[in-house]
């Protein structure tokens, strides 16, 4: 089969590869009929991510069609149409029993690797790395799906890929960002990073009562994308000046009451600790640019809350720890539990209410992954979501 493979720091391959198998009676084959490039595809794509290894498929956000399910799956058969969530989770251990999916005990057989750096391990995931389970991923015509009878969810009738396939990731992910914040009535939201986490954390705030939402990035399209609804404000940064006065501006000298960090490691920005954290990431001192994180927290208003969905891993430095406990913040972050949200979402998507597809600004196929990766990393030809269809 074909399949979208890692070949080092800023290279990616399609390659003919073996057909998945099924190594565990609870195991399903899946083909691939859309996969998407995430934003998080980036940081192994930029080589931030250790235990990578040449010739590893990427991708964790896909859906397909079941083709052959191990002999212990009892509620998947060949045939069935399903989406799958990117952290892969048991269903017996004592996080899964806790609905705490993304933070399950038993799939990553190279836990130690994560142990190592961080003293623990969460869930393996889809293509993303070996430290993570190194399990192949989705950005391929057939991808083997492990426990296939806790993770996927089924789609039963015609609704299009396009609409429910973000429901692996990053919906799911804007959706908890947003329920993190404990959005109470008359709350204004300030949401770090338009990009696709960021637009449904913005939608998602709206949905949970928020009263007013503002936006923050630089790139006009994704401002532009994230004003379609016609109540969000936006603030461009790079026009602005200085956010944290621009914040204070909006919201009578207060601040946010609930403030959304969707950008991560790989933040950009032009104050001197944004250009600290990029010199200090080269020599790998640091992991992560977390310029956008220190502004949320400082432009938080005194006892709110922000929200991380942004991935960050490691160690980061020069945290306004000080301003966060003298406010009196609630920081709240962490791996997505999609499993918690899939069916509450899909329902919304079956009753017309939510279309998550339009994010989608690139429609291409696996061959062309290696110039989309490019052209995503690079925020080129206005692109803010690519989808690959492995069958076209
Ligand atoms: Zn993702
Ligand atoms: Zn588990």
């Amino acid at each position: 089969m074909k399949a979208v493979c890692w070949w080092g720091k800023g290279k990616v391959r399609v390659v003919d590869v073996p057909d998945p198998k099924i190594l565990n009676p609870r195991d399903a084959i899946v083909r691939v009929t859309l996969t998407a490039i995430c934003g998080s595809d980036l940081h192994l794509y930029d080589g931030y991510v250790p235990t990578m290894m040449k010739g590893d498929i990427l991708g964790h956000e896909f859906m397909g069609e079941v083709v052959e399910v191990g002999s212990e799956v009892k509620n998947l058969r060949a045939g069935d149409r399903v989406i799958v969530p990117f952290p892969i989770a048991c269903g017996g251990c004592f996080f899964c029993k806790e609905k705490m999916w993304a933070a399950c005990d038993n799939t990553n057989p190279n836990a130690w690797m994560v142990e190592a750096l961080m003293g623990f391990s969460g869930a393996g995931m889809y293509g993303y790395s070996h430290m993570y389970g190194g399990y192949a991923g989705g950005q391929a015509e057939y991808v083997r799906v492990p426990f296939a009878d806790v993770n996927p969810t089924k789609i039963e009738n015609g609704i299009p890929d396009e609409k429910v396939v973000f429901l692996t990731d990053i919906l799911p992910t804007g959706y908890m960002a947003a329920e993190n914040c404990g959005i109470q009535p008359g709350d204004t939201v300030a949401v770090w990073g338009c990009g696709p986490v960021g637009q449904f954390a913005i939608l998602s705030s709206w949905m949970l009562g928020a009263a007013r939402v503002i936006a923050i990035d630089r790139v006009p399209e994704r401002l532009r994308l994230a004003q379609r609804d016609g109540r969000t404000e936006i603030l461009n940064y790079e026009e602005a000046g200085d956010v944290f006065e621009a914040l204070k501006e909006l919201t009578g000298g207060r601040g946010p009451d609930r403030c959304i960090d969707a950008v991560g490691m790989e933040g950009h920005g032009h104050t001197v600790d944004a250009v600290l954290d990029r010199v200090k990431q080269a020599m790998k001192l640091t992991f992560d640019r977390a310029h956008s994180l220190r502004q949320a927290i400082h432009c938080c208003r005194k006892g709110g809350t922000v929200s991380i969905p942004g991935v960050y891993a490691g160690f980061i430095d020069k945290v306004p720890f000080g301003t966060a406990f003298g406010k009196g913040l609630t920081l709240k972050m962490g791996q997505t539990h999609v499993h918690n949200y899939t069916r509450m979402l899909l329902e919304k998507i079956e009753r017309g209410e939510l279309d998550p597809s339009y994010i989608i600004t690139h429609r291409v196929r696996l061959d062309d992954a290696p110039q989309m990766y490019e052209t995503f990393r690079d925020k080129e030809n206005d692109c803010i979501k690519v989808v690959m269809n492995p069958a076209a």
